[in-house]
């Protein structure tokens, strides 16, 4: 008997889009582009009077992945919620598996996928976490800073972040961007966890710049290449110490299986919306365990909701490295959950305990961010 037997199978009622627009502190600069709002849509999967949440990550434009925010709806207005409305549901795991005739769209699905269990844990008075079997109270917390305007600038900001508490700090890198910011860093803190994440802005032919990485002690090097360089990857992965670790390339656990059995990374950063969900990245969970191969969380910027979502993967054992899991304030004023998240003494995030993903949106401060009205989906 589960948790998930008490509770009887799923009729999903309706779901809800609601589009939402979150002011950003400051716009934030990677390879891929600039980002002023956090703009997505907050899923809501509707039945007995519970309602599971889950927010969307893909971006307007389709820099990060091909989905975007409009192909997004359209992949689950079209496409998912029916296939959710037309059986009842009898356990979480079986979602992403009734999606999967569905080709790629991770984003897509995840959106639908992470709000059912959302749903089963609200409905059974389960935490997701834990019923993962994760038992860390809390998450070694990471920040992410972007491309600067100048090194002087990154090492002021890199050093307010360090002052807050951050245990570890990743910085993004392109062509131009990569070796004299970092040796700024490291002068600075000889012995601080670096990180830098490329997000695909280089090819195998800058494999003799990016070896010169490995004196900079970094913890690891993300997403040097291509999104489909699983290849390319496992040779510059042979041609430098410092560990590979990938994000975009890994949209299935397939991928995931694939790049460890290349020895195309060392490491694999988990978003469970990049990889469809909460299912598919428990199994790239156990994978990576199987494999002895370090996880940690990684981030698109999401509100309360998404962070809680993530937070609860993060729980788990396999994710021993400091994920993008950052305080509210990093990139909100207001965040679309209150109590607001906020980084401990300790340099960590607590992982909510509550039934589900353990927070649910604010309605005063959904009501001031949405855009427009809200899009009823029923059986
Ligand atoms: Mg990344």
């Amino acid at each position: 008997m589960t948790a998930w037997d008490r509770v009887g199978p799923l009729r999903v009622e309706a779901v809800s889009l609601t589009e939402v627009a979150l002011p950003l502190v400051a716009p934030f600069v990677t390879a891929h582009g600039r980002e002023s709002h956090r703009r997505f849509w907050l899923v809501g999967v509707h039945a007995g009077g519970v309602t599971g949440w889950a927010e969307s990550v893909a971006q307007e434009e389709p820099l990060y992945s091909e989905e975007t925010h409009a192909t997004l709806h359209d992949v689950v207005v079209r496409h998912l919620v029916p296939r959710l409305l037309r059986e009842p549901i009898t356990d979480p795991a079986d979602v992403a598996v009734r999606l999967s005739p569905i080709r790629h769209h991770p984003m897509a699905k995840a959106s639908v996928e992470m709000a059912v269990w959302d749903w089963y844990g609200r409905a059974a008075g389960v935490s997701l976490g834990a019923h993962w079997g994760g038992t860390r109270p809390e998450a070694p917390a990471g920040v992410v800073v972007g491309i600067s305007a100048s090194v002087a600038d990154l090492v002021d900001t890199v050093g307010a972040h360090v002052a807050a508490g951050y245990r570890r700090v990743k910085i993004k890198i392109q062509p131009g961007w990569d070796l004299e910011p970092l040796q700024a860093l490291r002068s600075t803190w000889p012995s601080l966890a670096l990180w830098a994440d490329a997000n695909s802005s280089y090819t195998l032919g800058d494999a003799a710049r990016l070896a010169q990485l490995d004196r900079m002690n970094l913890g690891l090097l993300e997403q040097p290449l291509g999104p489909d360089d699983l290849v390319d990857h496992a040779t510059l992965q042979r041609r430098m110490t410092t560990p590979v670790c990938l994000d975009e390339s890994i949209r299935s656990l397939q991928d995931a299986r694939q790049a460890l059995q290349l020895g195309a990374c060392r490491v694999i950063n988990v978003k469970p919306a990049r990889v469809g969900g909460f299912g598919p990245a428990l199994a790239i969970h156990a994978l990576a365990r199987d494999h002895g191969v370090p996880l940690w969380c990684g981030g698109m910027l999401e509100s309360g909701v998404g962070r809680a979502a993530n937070l609860q993967l993060a729980r788990q054992e396999g994710f021993t490295l400091p994920g993008d899991l950052s305080a509210s304030a990093r990139y909100f004023h207001e965040d679309l959950v209150d109590p607001p998240f906020v980084l401990t003494p300790r340099g960590t995030l607590a992982i909510p305990t509550g039934p589900g993903i353990g927070v649910a949106p604010h309605p005063d401060r959904l009501r001031r961010f949405q855009v427009g009205a809200v899009e009823w989906l029923r059986r």
